[in-house]
């Protein structure tokens, strides 16, 4: 047996599995909130069994210990674990794939929070937190943007100065990485073909959203850029706008960039069209004939359908188009439309497979269809688990 425990933290949280990546299925999962406020709470997970308390963790540090403190008084026991592996929003040009966690990475990480001020500070206190608590097991770094690290030149350079671009690296990085790789190797399964043999598309819809194109494993195009702001419409973020939209607000509309970055970060995307971030929500709304919703729904689509019409572009052709996470693997009202509108390219959507709830890997499109549509879900935390373990057995 050889345990991962994977860490997942943001400013207030710390989500946590303990996982067997030969096995699959999470022993343990747990979350703690409210790092840094008054009150906190930790929820431990173990088969059917959940424990919660609340108390105040100061900060990542108290968490982690707090995490720990979970397993010794309910288990399962941490003795079986070989290494901790450490969710990295942005690895930036620096780290190209999972990394084993030194003074040095360390020290790299913290020249990259400039770059991700929201994700990274939080990650690399739940590295240094770990690290104390438990210092005789390997730390791994996965990184949301290594998978991205392939994109060609002309993907990755935004046309900007190139002396400004060059010298703040200023460039499209990538985001859900681990899940578009994972993603697109279980497509090749699926598709009983080897990798090197395929072009796939991925959409991985969840609150945030992003799309790949991988061409015989490598990703070539991907929609979230130096930020996770860009791309698609998301839960409450914008995705593209016209960059001339940050002038206006601050000279006519007298905004502070700030204001801005929240407005397109958090007050934006489902949310600002519609007021509803779940899909759940949105489609009770248009049944119950909300002509706003429906718009927001059709932005959606309208969003997607360009990016999936371009990447075919790129790619040269598409053998499968993959939904993946939350709105990708549940909501047949987002794909049905989607796929629908792709019919002059040869999608041809299996309404009743489109319409049928499943967990596991399946097909939505038709035998006549000439792109394979799948729902593949997601399993971020199988797939970091794997990484770690492929880590420390180098
Ligand atoms: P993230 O990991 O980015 O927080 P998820 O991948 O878990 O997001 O996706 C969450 C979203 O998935 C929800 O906001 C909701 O819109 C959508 N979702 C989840 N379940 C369903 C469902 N049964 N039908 C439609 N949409 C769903």
């Amino acid at each position: 047996m050889s345990h991962i425990l994977l860490l997942n933290c943001g400013s207030s949280s710390i989500k946590y599995q303990l996982l067997d990546p030969e096995v699959g299925a999470p022993e343990a999962v747990g979350l703690v909130e409210r790092i840094g406020l008054e009150v906190g709470t930790i929820t431990h997970e173990v088969g059917d069994n959940e424990f919660r308390e609340s108390r105040p963790f100061a900060d990542h540090t108290e968490g982690v210990a707090a995490v720990v403190k979970m397993f010794q008084d309910h288990g399962p026991s941490l003795d079986d674990v070989v290494a901790v592996g450490h969710r990295t929003v942005h690895g930036g040009s620096t780290f190209v794939e999972s990394t084993l966690v030194d003074a040095g990475v360390i020290a790299k990480l913290e020249e990259l929070s400039d770059l991700a001020p929201l994700h990274n500070p939080p990650g690399l206190a739940g590295i240094r937190a770990a690290q104390e608590v438990l210092p005789d097991v390997p730390h791994v770094a996965i990184f949301d943007t290594a998978f991205f690290s392939t994109l060609p030149a002309e993907a990755y350079t935004y046309a900007i100065d190139q002396e400004v671009a060059k010298r703040l690296g200023i460039r499209k990085y990538g985001f859900h990485g681990t899940s578009h790789s994972y993603v697109s190797k279980e497509a090749a399964k699926f598709l009983d073909r080897p990798i090197e043999e395929t072009k796939i598309i991925v959409c991985h819809l969840g609150n945030g959203a992003s799309i790949s194109a991988v061409d015989g494993g490598v990703a070539i195009e991907t929609s979230m850029g130096l930020t996770p702001l860009q791309g698609l419409v998301m839960g409450t973020r914008s995705g593209d706008v016209d960059p001339g939209l940050h002038k206006y607000l601050v000279g006519a509309a007298g905004m502070t960039i700030d204001e801005v970055d929240t407005l397109l970060n958090k007050k934006s995307g489902m949310a600002g069209l519609c007021g509803h971030t779940d899909m759940r929500d949105v489609k009770t709304a248009i049944d119950e004939g909300d002509e706003q919703t429906q718009l927001a729904l059709d932005v959606y689509v309208h969003r997607l359908v360009g990016y999936i019409g371009s990447y075919i572009a790129h790619l040269g052709g598409v053998d499968a188009l993959v939904f993946t996470a939350g709105i990708g693997e549940n909501a047949a009202h987002v794909r049905g439309p989607v796929i629908r509108k792709l019919k002059a390219l040869g999608f041809e959507l299996d309404e009743d497979a489109n319409a049928t709830r499943a967990k596991q890997a399946r097909e939505i499109s038709t035998p006549e269809s000439k792109v394979r549509v799948l729902v593949i879900p997601t399993n971020e935390e199988l797939a970091m688990a794997q990484e770690t373990l492929a880590v420390i057995s180098k």
